[in-house]
């Protein structure tokens, strides 16, 4: 090849093109270059679904830009190049191009893998700011600092202000309220969802076809099945499956964002995480979308705020700590926990309903609905003591969605509480209770939520107690946990003896629950 001026790379979420790479991208010089590489698969590990996802994503996408006329690298599985750094010293030895220059990958593993390589090449790099979010680069560090004691609400009003997002003419908030959650935690009672309307699927086409292939060939050991495969893997299916979302599921999204139904995955959620994290879809369109909805009549107010909460507030807030935090993430462990993850989470075998369900859902979709991952496959790791990195490596391989900005602050610390308290401001715990509330999984399961000890004890309600019986200290420390700790010391000496032998049991061997 002649040649080249700057190589140009692109991972496989960065499937955009109003990116900054596209500003100075030169047609006749520049070379896009992509890489399918099985270590990214492998370590950390990635399930079948989601790694079908990235790579059918990643190929429908350099099948556009070559089709454009742009020159592109693009390694793929069958290459069998084992990882960035070999793909990557390959085509700078190869091509000699003056400099590169990529977005700031997402994962700041990635970003230091890729700088090594062209360190030791002599290649310049060029790390360009990821526009794709709602904040602009730099900005929540700048907002970071007026705060002691950041909190995700306060930086949610400050985006709805600065972009005037659901404000009315005096400047507050539309409706009178910042939020509207009162009215979004319903339950379906105990008749269940009326009829729920179907999200749209995606038939695999030839590409994606020949990614299930490749990945079944040279991956076969990756977690979770392909008997499945719909989710969009190109920016014409994204916009579908948005619009699809927002004409049918929106209008009742608030009311049951939390709720949990036996054999329904989907219930009223969006299914967009995949999009937005791949880039197909930009944060402020889907937002957009779901505010003319309430302007037009079709979603009322609690859905849309709550909606756009999630992204305007949780979404961009993951990102900013994720980046500011990013060299402690690995170290943080504030209470300690030292077990491994059971071996069930890895096949779903294990008597819990709810954790049955919550498992085999994302090993035939890869996906979980936010409290199915917080309240229900998060919490039983968090009650039970995993280690934090084993936990986080299991939710970084499973979900489709999963990329490490968002699923760092969100598995280590709103789920765990590894960080101390930087996400959220107390541990998220519960009994089995809550699960009995939220969903009908405990009518199908042979344990009873109420119960603490004994041979019919929900284990998360045995776990719970233990874990406030280990933490006393930091329990006390927090007010909004305080009565529960009463309640646990209010309990006769006898019956704190049966809890802790239960969990005991269920520590030495979890498989068997
Ligand atoms: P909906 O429930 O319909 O919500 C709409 C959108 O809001 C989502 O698409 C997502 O972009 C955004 N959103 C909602 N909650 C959050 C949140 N807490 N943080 C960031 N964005 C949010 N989300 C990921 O995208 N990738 C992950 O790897 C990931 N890991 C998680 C791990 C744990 C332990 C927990 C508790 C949550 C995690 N989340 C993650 C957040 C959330 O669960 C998913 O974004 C959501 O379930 C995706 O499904 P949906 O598109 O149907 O979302
Ligand atoms: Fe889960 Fe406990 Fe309910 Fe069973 S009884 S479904 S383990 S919360």
């Amino acid at each position: 090849m002649d040649t080249i001026g700057t190589l140009h790379l692109i991972l496989g979420d960065q499937l955009n093109r109003d990116s900054l790479l596209w500003q100075q991208f030169d047609p006749a010089h520049d070379v896009v270059w992509m890489a399918e590489v099985s270590e990214e698969s492998q370590h950390p590990l990635s399930s079948k679904q989601r790694t079908v996802l990235f790579l059918s994503a990643m190929r429908h996408f350099a099948e556009q830009l070559e089709s454009d006329g742009l020159r592109v690298i693009y390694f793929r599985l069958d290459d069998q190049i084992t990882s960035f750094s070999e793909a990557l010293n390959r085509s700078l030895q190869q091509l000699r191009p003056k400099q590169i220059r990529c977005v700031l990958p997402g994962d700041y593993r990635v970003q230091q893998q890729l700088q090594r390589v062209a360190d030791q090449c002599k290649t310049p790099v060029h790390w360009l700011g990821d526009h794709h979010f709602i904040a602009k680069p730099g900005e929540f560090s700048q907002w970071l600092k007026g705060y002691k004691q950041p909190r995700m609400e306060y930086w949610y009003r400050y985006l709805r202000k600065s972009r005037q997002l659901l404000m009315d003419e005096h400047n507050k908030p539309c409706g009178g309220q910042w939020n509207f959650d009162k009215s979004n935690r319903k339950s379906f009672g105990k008749t269940g969802p009326s009829l729920l309307p179907p999200p749209v699927e995606f038939e695999t086409d030839t590409v994606t076809q020949a990614v299930i292939a490749d990945v079944e060939r040279y991956l076969p050991k990756l977690p979770g099945t392909l008997d499945h495969f719909h989710w969009p893997v190109t920016r014409a299916q994204s916009l579908h499956a948005l619009q699809d979302f927002i004409e049918h599921r929106l209008p009742l999204f608030g009311d049951y964002q939390d709720a949990m139904w036996t054999g329904q995955p989907w219930l009223y959620h969006a299914r967009l995480s995949s999009s937005l994290n791949l880039k197909l879809l930009h944060p402020m369109e889907v937002i957009d979308a779901a505010i003319s909805a309430w302007r037009d009549g079709h979603a009322p107010l609690n859905a849309v705020e709550g909606f756009v909460r999630q992204i305007l507030g949780w979404r961009e807030y993951v990102r900013g700590l994720y980046w500011h935090h990013r060299k402690q993430w690995p170290e943080m462990n504030a209470l300690d926990a030292d077990r491994a993850l059971p071996p069930f989470y890895w096949d779903g075998e294990t008597r819990m309903a709810c954790l049955q369900q919550s498992i085999g859902q994302v090993l035939e979709y890869g996906y979980g609905h936010h409290i199915q991952r917080l309240m229900v496959t998060g919490l039983f790791a968090l009650l039970f003591g995993v280690k934090p990195d084993q936990i986080h490596q299991w939710y970084l391989a499973m979900y489709v969605d999963a990329v490490a900005w968002v699923e760092v602050p969100n598995t280590l610390g709103m789920s765990q509480y590894a960080d101390g308290g930087i996400v959220g401001s107390k541990p998220y715990i519960a009994s089995g209770a809550y699960i009995n509330r939220m969903s009908d999984y405990c009518s199908h399961c042979p344990y009873n939520p109420s119960k603490a000890s004994g041979e019919h004890a929900c284990p998360f309600t045995s776990l719970y107690w233990g874990f406030i019986d280990r933490h006393q200290e930091l329990i006390a420390g927090n007010p909004r946990l305080g009565m529960q700790l009463i309640n646990w010391q209010n309990k006769p000496e006898e019956e704190k003896v049966l809890i802790r032998q239960r969990c005991e049991n269920i520590w030495q061997d979890p498989d068997r629950f």
